[in-house]
C-alpha cells in the first residue's frame, strides 16, 4: 500500500487513493495543459455551489455541548449558533447535518475526532466570523486546510473546526512570477497552475497535502535545496489574527507577523491567502528511486550520505529503510535511495550518482527523466479533483527530528531499531538531505530556526486495522527512542504532541521573540492546536 511510483521521506505517507486517482501522464498531459491555460485562474473551487447543496441542515438543538480552550465544558446556545450560520457564506455543520461526517475526517484516520461545529469557510470574511465566534466562546479551535496533519491537530474533538477546504483558488501571474493561493489550496493545485507557465515554487511532494499547514511550518520539497523552503519563497500572506482582524503580512506590512508566520506553524492566525514567488522550471528532472536489499542497508546509508554532502543544490537525496508489502516489489525490507535532480540535464544528474555503483545493482530502479508534475505525481486531467484527505484509510504514527551530522553510531542505530520492527507491520525510517538554499538563510531571518540541519528524519509505522492502533504507535515509539538522541529539534509539521521543551529547542534563539509575538497577536492562545508557542513562556 505504500509503494507507488517513487520514494522520498514523505512517500510513505501518501494516500493510496491519491496515487490511484491520477491517470497515466501520457494520457492526460495534453488535456491538462489546455484546460489549465484556458482557465487562467486555475483550480478555483466553486465553494458556494458546493456548499449550497449541503443546505439541508438539521434543526439546531437548544444547547450544544462543546469543549473549551483548556478542556473545560462549554455550552453553546442555539441562537448563537444560528447567528453564526446566518453570517457565513459557507455552511456551518453540526453533528446531525448532512456532510458533517465527511467534513470532520482528516487524512490520518488514527485521529477520529468529532468537532462540535465545522465552519466551512467560503472566504476570508467567513474566517473572521468563525474566529470571532471561537474567541467569544473560548472554544477549542482548529484550522483545517488540506487535513494532512500527521498528528491530528486540524480535527478538534468538541471544538470548532475552521475548515478552509472550500477556499482553494489559485492564480498565477507569469510576468511578475507570482502565485496567489487561497489558504485551503492543495499543493497539487498550485503545482499544476505554476507548471502551466513553466514555473515552480517549493512545496511538498504529495499532491493532496494542503499548502496551509505545509507552508507555515517551513515547507520542504523537491527543489528546496535550489530555491529554499516554501516560506523562503513567500512574498506575503493575508491572515485573520485571533482578534478577528484580517491583516496583510509582508516585509513591508506587519513585518513582525510575517516573520513569525514563516515557520511558526498555525500559532499566529488563519492564513486565508499565500503569495509565492516563482522560478522557471520547465525542463525534465531526474527523479525516482534505487532499491537495495536490506542486507546492504549499512553501506547504502554510508554511500548515500557521503554523496549527499557533496551534491550540488539541484540534487536532493533521501535514504530510507522500508518494510513494505506493496507491489511492485516483493514484500519485505529494503534500503532505498530516493533521487530528485532538478538541473537542466538529467544525464548530468545520473553522472552524479556514479559513486553509488559500489553498492552493486539495485533490485529495483525507477530513475527516469520526468516533468516536475510527473515527479510530483500531479499529472491528471485538468478538472480531476485532487483526492480528498478523508479518503485515506492508512493509519499512521510518525516521529521526526533533525540530524546535524551522521555517524557510524547513528547508522548502527537506524539499522538496529528498524530490524526490531515486526515483519507484518509496514514501517519506514527515512531522512532527506537539507542544506543548499535552505541552509544559506540566516537562522533569525524567519521563525524557522533549524537552518544548519543536514538531514530531516521521519520514521513511522502504517496500518489499516484500528485493532493495530496500539501496536503501530508502540513500535513507532520504540524505533524512535533509539534515534531521538541523535536529533536536534524537529520539523514542527510532523510530530504528535511534542512537549513545550521540544518546541523551545526547535525554535532555538527565536523562541523568546516568538513568545512576544504570540502575546501580541494571540494572547489567549486561541490557536493552540499546533507546535504551541505558549504566551508567558519566554523565560520559564
Ligand atoms: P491540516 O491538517 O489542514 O492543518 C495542519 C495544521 O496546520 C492546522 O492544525 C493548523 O495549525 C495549521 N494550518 C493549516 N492551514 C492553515 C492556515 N491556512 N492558516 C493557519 N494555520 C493553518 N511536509 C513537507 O514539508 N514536505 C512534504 O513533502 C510533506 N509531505 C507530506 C505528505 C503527506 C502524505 C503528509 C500526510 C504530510 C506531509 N508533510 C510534508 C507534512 C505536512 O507539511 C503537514 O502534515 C502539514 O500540516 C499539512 O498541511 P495541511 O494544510 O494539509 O494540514
Amino acid at each position: 500500500m505504500l509503494l507507488h511510483t517513487r520514494f522520498d521521506p514523505w512517500q510513505h505517507l501518501r494516500n493510496t487513493a491519491a496515487a490511484g486517482t491520477f491517470a497515466s501522464p501520457a494520457m492526460n498531459r495534453r488535456t491538462f495543459t489546455r484546460g489549465t491555460l484556458a482557465a487562467s485562474a486555475m483550480a478555483a473551487l466553486p465553494a458556494r455551489q458546493i456548499w449550497a447543496q449541503a443546505a439541508s441542515s438539521a434543526a439546531i438543538p437548544a444547547e450544544v455541548a462543546a469543549i473549551g480552550l483548556t478542556g473545560d465544558s462549554v455550552t453553546l446556545a442555539a441562537a448563537d449558533i444560528r447567528d453564526l450560520r446566518a453570517a457565513l457564506s459557507g455552511a456551518l455543520l453540526l453533528a446531525a447535518d448532512d456532510g458533517y461526517d465527511a467534513a470532520r475526517r482528516i487524512w490520518n484516520p488514527a485521529f477520529d475526532r468529532h468537532p462540535a461545529l465545522i465552519a466551512r469557510c467560503a472566504n476570508a470574511e467567513d474566517v473572521v466570523h468563525s474566529v470571532n465566534f471561537a474567541r467569544a466562546h473560548g472554544l477549542r479551535t482548529a484550522v483545517r486546510a488540506g487535513g494532512h496533519s500527521l498528528s491530528g491537530q486540524s480535527a478538534p474533538d468538541g471544538g470548532l473546526m475552521i475548515d478552509l477546504s472550500s477556499m482553494r483558488e489559485v492564480r498565477v501571474d507569469a510576468t511578475q512570477r507570482l502565485a496567489s493561493a487561497q489558504g485551503g489550496a492543495l499543493l497539487g493545485e498550485v503545482d499544476r497552475a505554476t507548471q502551466a507557465v513553466g514555473m515552480v515554487t517549493t512545496l511538498g511532494t504529495a499532491t493532496d497535502t494542503g499548502i496551509g499547514g505545509l507552508t507555515l511550518g517551513g515547507g520542504m520539497g523537491r527543489v528546496m535545496r535550489r530555491f529554499g523552503l516554501a516560506i523562503d519563497n513567500l512574498a506575503g500572506m493575508d491572515v485573520v489574527t485571533a482578534d478577528g482582524k484580517l491583516r496583510h503580512a509582508s516585509e513591508q506590512e506587519n513585518a513582525d507577523l510575517f516573520w513569525a508566520l514563516r515557520g511558526g506553524g498555525g500559532n499566529f492566525g488563519v492564513v486565508t491567502n499565500f503569495q509565492y514567488r516563482l522560478h522557471p522550471l520547465g525542463h525534465k528532472m531526474l527523479s525516482g528511486f534505487l532499491v537495495y536489499p536490506i542486507s546492504r542497508a549499512r553501506s547504502v546509508l554510508a554511500a548515500a550520505t557521503e554523496l549527499a554532502e557533496r551534491a550540488p543544490d539541484e540534487m536532493l537525496l533521501a535514504v530510507e529503510l522500508i518494510n513494505t508489502s506493496t507491489p511492485p516489489i516483493p514484500p519485505g525490507r529494503y534500503a532505498v535511495v530516493a533521487v530528485d535532480y532538478s538541473g537542466e540535464d538529467p544525464a548530468a544528474g545520473r553522472k552524479l550518482l556514479e559513486p553509488l555503483r559500489t553498492l552493486g545493482e539495485p533490485v529495483f530502479d525507477t530513475l527516469a527523466a520526468v516533468s516536475y508534475l510527473e515527479a510530483q505525481g500531479a499529472v491528471g486531467a485538468a478538472n480531476a479533483a485532487v483526492p480528498d484527505a478523508s479518503s485515506n484509510m492508512v493509519r499512521q504514527w510518525t516521529e521526526s527530528g533533525f540530524f546535524d551530522s551522521t555517524s557510524d553510531a547513528l547508522f548502527d542505530e537506524l539499522v538496529r531499531s528498524f530490524e526490531a520492527v515486526p515483519a507484518d507491520l509496514e514501517a519506514f525510517s527515512a531522512f532527506q538531505a537539507m542544506g543548499g538554499a535552505v541552509g544559506r538563510v540566516r537562522q533569525d531571518a524567519t521563525a524557522y530556526w533549524n537552518r544548519p540541519a543536514k538531514y530531516d528524519y521521519l520514521g513511522g509505522t502504517q496500518w489499516t486495522d484500528p485493532v493495530q492502533d496500539e501496536v503501530g504507535r508502540d513500535v513507532s515509539r520504540a524505533m524512535w527512542a533509539g534515534v531521538l538522541p541523535f536529533t536536534n529539534g524537529y520539523y514542527v509539521n510532523t510530530v504528535p504532541g511534542a512537549n513545550n521543551q521540544r518546541v523551545r529547542a526547535t525554535y532555538g534563539d527565536n523562541y523568546p521573540r516568538l513568545v512576544a509575538l504570540k502575546e501580541k497577536y494571540d494572547p489567549m492562545n486561541l490557536f493552540r492546536l499546533n507546535a504551541n508557542i505558549r504566551p508567558g513562556t519566554a523565560n520559564g
